[in-house]
């Protein structure tokens, strides 16, 4: 299954990634986590990052697509993956169908979770993240069991600092600047499933999970 999340900040991608990542069993590709790893480790990559995510802005194409190349090819992959953060613009989404058609594969869904720019910037207020995972977690919609901590690692949550208002609407009108014609890119190739990101965490995802399984279920059917 190959599989990628779209939709504006905190409209809910990384959430919806990771509970698909632990029912597929498939790696989680996000572009935003690779890129914090990359500047909380000082590296040249890192270095150069820094300043585009401090500001909301993207990270040159050809930057983030050698990272994405370096990453899809390792066989992990092989059997799937779920992209979150990538791509965000056509330029990506083409390089992207490059590299598949190369290695003779191809997408099953793009999911794009549609939320408001008025209660996106109203999430982002209660919005925390454990920096070493990448897991999100929200104050009133999704808490953690122990207050300031990450479920699964026990790590101090973060409030990101591109999750700071003014940042967010910049980021807001950079999704639909560069990253919203992406959608109809997508939309072309019959490939965009657009879902509610307004209803519950787990409705969305029991919503992915229907999508998912009648796909598994037509895949099995074909090589049966
Ligand atoms: P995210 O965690 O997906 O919200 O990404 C955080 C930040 O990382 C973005 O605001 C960009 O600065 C950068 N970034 C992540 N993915 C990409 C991408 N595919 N293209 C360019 N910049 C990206």
């Amino acid at each position: 299954m190959r599989v990628i999340f779209m939709g504006p900040p905190n409209a809910g991608k990384g959430t919806q990634a990771q509970l698909l990542q632990e029912e597929l069993q498939i790696p989680k590709l996000s572009t935003g986590d690779i890129l914090r790893h990359a500047i909380a480790e000082g590296t040249e990559v890192g270095k150069q990052a820094k300043t585009f995510l401090d500001n909301g802005d993207l990270v040159p194409d050809s930057m983030i697509i050698d990272i994405v190349h370096e990453r899809l090819t390792k066989a992990d992959c092989a059997e799937g993956f779920i992209l979150d953060g990538f791509p965000r613009t056509v330029a990506q989404a083409e390089d992207l169908d490059q590299v598949l058609a190369k290695h003779h594969l191809s997408l099953d869904f793009v999911f794009c979770l549609t939320v408001e720019d008025e209660v996106i910037i109203e999430r982002q207020a209660g919005r925390r993240m454990a920096p070493s995972s990448g897991r999100v977690y929200h104050l009133k919609y999704n808490p953690p069991k122990v207050a300031g901590k990450c479920d699964i690692t026990g790590e101090d949550l973060i409030h990101r600092p591109d999750d700071q208002e003014d940042v967010v609407r910049h980021r807001l009108d950079v999704y639909a600047q560069q990253t919203a014609p992406v959608l109809a890119y997508y939309q072309q190739k019959g490939l965009l499933v657009t879902l509610d990101g307004t209803t519950s965490i787990e409705d969305v995802h029991s919503q992915i999970m229907k999508f998912v399984n009648t796909r598994t279920q037509q895949k099995d059917a074909h090589c049966g």
